[in-house]
């Protein structure tokens, strides 16, 4: 019996004796002793290990400079600043994102400006840009949705043709290649969340790439107050105390203990994407016949062409869509039905046009951004990490099943 055959008649067995989480990190003994070793030493905060950490992540994207900091909200926030975005220009991005990637936006008084998405890749669709380009528009944010790479050689094209700057929302992206070429390598800015739920964690904490040596300096120097070195060098025996703030700058910074977590992480990502792949590999089998569920285009693409000419998904998320006129219960509930079974899920994400904020103070309305309100009205992203079990799986293959068959029309 080959493995599909084997899923398709999967059955509901005992309910797990514990309940299965939506999401979960992968820390283990390596990451522990690098961090008892960091607290040991004399460095704490950012130091030799951040600067380790950089080099690494940057060789490991394949670009020149990495900037790490506190998060990769404030790395957003940085990379906007150190493009020049300020108050009353333009950032154009997608509705269908997490809230930090308008949040910074709005930190530097500009406006972001939502396009709609692909239904395909959930990724914003590059021919809408054009329409919303105005005197003020500066920059384009594409956000890499659950680690599928957005179009960038489309993005590129109307960026150069207009002036404008683009910066990477890469929180979902470690480890995606775009035509064999790592997310981060690009000439632009990237940025990359560390966050607990995302491919890899340092627990808190972000980190900006760049090819551009003077543009890395800068958004260095953003990160710690402005001060024109860094404490490292200032501290350090080789340093000096006199500094000067030519700018105003923020507390961005990473710290050693963060670095002592990423580092083993760092070395383990790639294994960590490839286990992501082939949970992600099960449920596709399992689920893309049953005729009440959908699944993202670009996940068929993927495995019939894409991942050989080169574009590759990190698989931060896997994403169930309901076919809503099948069923007798709406998205919700079935969220509800599988957390009775023991399952968590969540949903990414509840389109910001949406959100009070951005409605009340931009006038948006329900039906702005159709594609992203249909896409959100009927996904659940699924539990897809490292630490997931093999039978843990199967049995949320089994229980979407049942429910399927349970609620259908
Ligand atoms: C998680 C996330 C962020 C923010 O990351 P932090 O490291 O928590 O600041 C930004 N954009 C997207 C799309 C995210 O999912």
């Amino acid at each position: 019996m080959n493995r599909s055959a084997s899923l398709k008649s999967a059955v509901v067995r005992q309910p797990l004796t514990k309940s299965i989480p939506y999401c979960q990190h992968s820390i283990d003994d390596a990451e522990v002793k690098e961090v008892v070793s960091a607290l040991n030493s004399n460095w704490l905060t950012m130091g030799p290990r951040t600067v380790e950490f950089e080099k690494k992540f940057a060789e490991y994207v394949g670009c020149q400079h990495a900037v790490a900091v506190s998060s990769c909200t404030a790395g957003l926030h940085l990379a906007l600043r150190a493009a020049g975005v300020g108050a009353g220009d333009e950032v154009i991005t997608t509705p269908l994102t997490f809230c930090a990637t308008a949040e910074v936006v709005e930190y530097q008084a500009a406006k972001p400006v939502f396009i709609d998405v692909e239904p395909g890749s959930f990724n914003l669709d590059p021919s809408l840009i054009e329409e919303k380009i105005t005197s003020r528009t500066k920059a384009i944010i594409p956000v890499h949705y659950g680690g599928i790479p957005c179009n960038m050689a489309a993005i590129k094209k109307i960026a150069r043709q207009h002036d404008l700057a683009i910066i990477e929302d890469a929180a979902h992206a470690s480890g995606t290649r775009i035509a064999h070429r790592k997310i981060g390598s690009f000439d632009n800015q990237a940025v990359f969340s560390f966050y607990p739920t995302k491919n890899m964690t340092t627990v808190e904490g972000g980190i900006i790439t760049t090819n551009d040596s003077k543009l890395a300096e800068t958004l260095k120097v953003l990160s710690l107050h402005g001060i024109s070195k860094d404490a490292w060098k200032r501290y350090s025996s080789q340093g000096q105390w006199y500094y000067e703030i030519h700018q105003l700058g923020y507390k961005y910074n990473f710290t050693d203990l963060q670095a002592a977590i990423g580092l083993p992480q760092l070395r383990k990502l790639d294994e960590f994407n490839a286990t992501r792949e082939r949970y992600a590999r099960i449920y596709i089998d399992a689920l893309s016949d049953i005729p009440e569920f959908e699944l993202p285009a670009w996940y068929a693409k993927y495995f019939d062409d894409l991942k050989e000419q080169g574009y590759t998904s990190s698989w931060h998320l896997f994403v169930l869509m309901l076919k809503l006129d099948r069923l007798s219960i709406g998205r919700n509930q079935f969220i509800e039905e599988l957390k009775e079974k023991g399952i968590g899920t969540s949903v990414h994400f509840i389109p910001l046009h949406l959100q009070p904020f951005y409605a009340k103070k931009y006038g948006y309305t329900e039906g702005d951004f159709p594609v992203a309100e249909k896409i959100y009205s009927k996904i659940i992203s699924l539990p897809l990490y490292p630490k997931l079990a093999h039978d843990e799986i199967l049995y949320i293959i089994a229980v979407l099943r049942e429910l399927a068959k349970k609620y259908r029309l």
